[in-house]
């Protein structure tokens, strides 16, 4: 029955404890132990049944329980200090404004199809979602003025558990909005804040929830509200599910109503970064009020919204990027093309890679490169299969110079250390161990750890992994109806004093899940030595419609039955962030198998380093640029294969071997005092090593550095005066387009003897037609560097050439000096760019001239 009306019922708090109210409601109690614990204190069944939610605490706790622990001074104590590390962390002076100063009124507005953030709020699916989570806690604590902008899921991302046969099933149970961290935005006179958001023949209201995320909000947008049809309800009820129209539906709410959205909470942001191609419509509504609003043509409102756009790939495979059929983008977003006067090929090509081929869907990555000026990778190695796979759209541009960064992504370490890891840290590194850049000289402290005492506490994560384990495997087989026998087996499963290896994140196909029991006598040798016990630790979710995935899933649980070795290899079920944070603490090593390009980063492996444990690991993403061999140890070196067998095998092999020959040997290998040394060398390592550098806070002081702060002063230049700037640019471009073609390099001539010496200069002088054009619109280049064996220059450098004088006609006379620091086979060539003060950078158009 539907109810007449609904109330939000507030627990009555005694007045004492109505501090608890604000320290519930602002996610910092995510990082901090100290507020965490409150909570804990209070009722710590509670805190554990609530899934670790503090309103949903608050909202069912007994009235008893707050009355005593509001004449409970110890209590109140707590609460106290809880509250003052909360009033100090929001108004600590911050990182941003040492570096950005303290006057400045800019906002940058971040958008992600998921957040991960805490358990109890889930909509994220994996690492991308961890990812735009830590992002913000570490926005947070540099105080950078950022604003997130997500949507609201009723349903989230589904929970998992398994048949009795190990096939994964999935669960959808509803988010009640009202018991969550979450606060919903109203007008002044209370009722709630609403954007509409216009769909062919209909308007799709959608309403705004904030989560406070230290000093950072965070807006999610819910469209199960009336009057929407029930069709539209249901946009915001799942992530990734649905049909292609439900996702155009999604990303056209998260992109268009996003930019709604923080209009009607008066935000202006300087720069918008879209996390992934699902936000990338929000240039449509941008480029639309800024037709519309600001009166300048599409030209001109596309070169300000490209000016202040950021956008990150996270994407090494075309095939993981959403492409929509034209007819639908057609349909639903046509309404844009018309305002915008493009002609229907003119606007999918926007989302085109060759931009006269009509076959082509529309590519939400192309069009949000198109609509960005500053472009990343997020790990060195995918910045360049980036640029590669990318790289077309610069047209003849050496790869290498491809516009496309690489910003290597991290984790935010006081969410995912264990709190008594973070207390050793804290005493033996620095109380802010976890602000400390690399360079910093407190991280060689982490060898003053006593051995000892790092054993102790990885081992006490290691036995309190163990419970929650058996825990979570007795409730999984008791709701499945097993029998009392097999509930009671979940009680042996795991032994605390074994070697762990843990693997644990999405199961899609690539990242091989299923790669450690391709040969299984070799592994079952291994598990079978009493002297050297091993045991593996699986979790993971796969898409609900990756059957590929889901036979990962079952093939692994199938093997440890057929084996009888439920008690050494075991799936922990519904995967989520606490799992996570338990599991990258309490394994041994970290597993970590993928065919190499396909994880762009990879995180939960820099989880496990902070922790102290060691990765074992392809050479993939981030582990391409750790230092692997000090900190655990590299699968393979970093191959590419074209045939997946050989790759399974050749890898396969090699994972056995380092597990027999290094990692047993390395782990076992204990003194009188039973310590293993070496090991613990190694736990060191990671610590101090890939701490200081795996981290969000180093990864947003990148994004700040190297995107938001240029991105908002280039926003700040062409916008100002009414986008004067802005206008003459895209005028300019017109200009250039139009005369481009015009260009002849002519008559390069070098002053040389075919044999040169290191260092001998060469003087080079060429004739260039520029017709029309002025010697300040473009810069000429020498590019110089060794010859590969097809006669290409691969990596050149960049010298530039000078224009003495006009030799009439439109015609330049160019000189410049180069010289070769190596010798070997050098070669150069002429080129030449555009050149004007505005452009984000010289590449920005793809279009380069070579002499020949
Ligand atoms: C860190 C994390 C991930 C990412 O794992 P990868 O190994 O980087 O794929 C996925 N899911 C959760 C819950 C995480 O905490």
């Amino acid at each position: 029955m539907r109810p007449i009306r609904t109330f939000k019922v507030s627990p009555a708090l005694p007045a004492a404890l109505e501090a608890l109210r604000p320290l519930a409601t602002n996610l910092y109690w995510d990082w901090s132990d100290e507020v965490k614990e409150l909570f804990r204190r209070l009722d710590p069944d509670l805190w554990e049944q609530s899934r670790q939610n503090p309103v949903l605490m608050l909202g069912t706790i007994s009235q008893e329980r707050l009355q005593a622990a509001s004449t409970d001074d110890g209590f109140l104590a707590h609460l106290e200090r809880a509250q003052a590390e909360l009033k100090q962390y929001l108004q600590e002076r911050s990182w941003y404004q040492r570096h950005r100063g303290t006057d400045t009124q800019e906002c940058y507005a971040y958008f992600s199809a998921e957040f991960g953030l805490t358990t109890a709020l889930p909509i994220y699916s994996g690492g991308l979602g961890v990812l735009a989570g830590d992002h913000l806690k570490s926005a947070s604590d540099l105080g950078l003025p950022l604003v997130g902008v997500g949507l609201l899921y009723q349903q989230g991302y589904f929970q998992q558990y398994l048949s009795a046969d190990g096939w994964q099933q999935e669960r959808y149970p509803l988010n009640d909005f009202y018991n969550l961290p979450l606060q919903l935005e109203r007008r002044p006179d209370g009722s709630e804040l609403r954007i509409e958001v216009v769909f062919p023949q209909r308007v799709v209201y959608a309403r705004i929830w904030r989560v406070q995320v230290g000093r950072v909000p965070l807006y999610l947008l819910d469209t199960n509200i009336p009057p929407n049809n029930t069709y539209d309800q249901d946009i915001t009820d799942q992530l990734y599910g649905g049909d292609v129209d439900l996702r155009i539906h999604q990303e056209m709410i998260l992109g268009i109503g996003g930019i709604k959205a923080l209009r009607a909470l008066g935000l202006q942001p300087a720069v918008y970064h879209m996390n992934e191609g699902h936000s990338a419509f929000l240039s449509l509504e941008r480029i639309r009020e800024l037709m519309q609003e600001s009166g300048l043509t599409f030209a001109q409102a596309k070169e300000a919204v490209q000016a202040s756009q950021v956008f990150t790939t996270h994407t090494p495979v075309p095939a993981g990027i959403d492409l929509f059929p034209t007819d639908k983008v057609l349909y639903y977003l046509g309404r844009y093309r018309e305002l915008f006067g493009l002609s229907e090929q003119e606007f999918l090509s926007l989302g085109r890679e060759q931009t006269g081929d009509f076959q082509a869907p529309f590519n939400m990555a192309i069009f949000a490169i198109r609509m960005a000026s500053s472009l990343n990778g997020v790990s060195q190695l995918h910045a360049r299969v980036s640029r590669q796979m990318f790289g077309s759209l610069w047209g003849l541009t050496p790869e290498h110079e491809v516009p496309i960064r690489g910003i290597t992504n991290g984790v935010h370490a006081r969410s995912c250390v264990a709190p008594a890891t973070q207390n050793l840290y804290q005493r033996y590194i620095s109380p802010d161990w976890w602000a400390l850049p690399a360079t910093a000289p407190e991280w060689q402290r982490v060898e003053s750890i006593p051995d000892e005492e790092l054993w102790r506490i990885h081992d006490r994560a290691k036995v309190q992994m163990v419970l929650y384990v058996r825990e979570r495997l007795r409730r999984a087989w008791e709701e499945r109806g097993a029998s009392q026998a097999e509930i009671l087996k979940t009680r042996e499963v795991l032994d605390p004093e074994a070697l762990t290896i843990g693997f644990a994140r999405r199961f899609a196909t690539y990242k091989r899940a299923n790669l450690f029991i391709s040969h299984p006598e070799r592994l079952l040798k291994m598990l079978a030595d009493r002297q050297r016990p091993i045991q593996f630790v699986f979790a993971g979710k796969a898409h609900p419609k990756d059957h590929p995935g889901k036979d990962m899933i079952r093939d692994i649980i199938h093997f440890a039955k057929e084996q009888g070795l439920e008690r050494q290899i075991v799936f922990v079920p519904n995967y989520d962030i606490h799992t996570a944070r338990l599991m990258v603490a309490g394994c041994d090593v970290w597993l970590n198998n993928p065919r190499r390009p396909r994880e762009a980063s990879g995180t939960s492996g820099m989880k496990a380093a902070m922790n102290g444990v060691p990765n074992l690991s392809t050479l993939d993403g981030w582990w391409a640029e750790a230092d692997y061999v000090t900190t655990g140890w590299p699968i393979g070196r970093g191959e590419e294969y074209t045939d997946t067998q050989v790759q399974d095998e050749l890898e396969a092999n090699a994972l056995y071997q380092i597990l027999e020959e290094d990692v047993l040997p390395l782990y076992y290998q204990r003194d009188q005092e039973g310590l293993p040394r070496g090991w613990l060398n190694k736990m060191k390592a990671s610590i101090r090593i890939n701490t200081p550098f795996f981290n969000t806070e180093r990864m947003v002081q990148e994004y700040a550095q190297h995107a938001y702060f240029p991105v908002s002063d280039r926003w700040a230049r062409l916008s100002a005066q009414g986008y004067v700037k802005a206008q003459a640019l895209a005028q300019w471009k017109a200009r250039l387009f139009q005369h481009w073609y015009e260009i002849k390099i002519q008559d390069v001539t070098a002053q040389s003897p075919k044999e040169v010496r290191v260092y001998e200069p060469i003087g080079v002088t060429a004739r260039i037609y520029l017709g029309e054009l002025t010697p300040a619109e473009v810069q000429v280049q020498l590019y110089q560097g060794e010859v590969d064996a097809t006669g290409n220059i691969p990596v050149g450098q960049v010298v530039p050439m000078t224009c003495p004088g006009q030799q009439g006609d439109g015609y330049y006379a160019y000189t410049g000096e180069i010289s070769y620091a190596s010798s070997g086979l050098q070669g150069f060539a002429v080129r030449l760019l555009p050149h004007h003060p505005d452009l984000s950078n010289p590449l920005e158009l793809g279009l380069i001239h070579w002499g020949n």
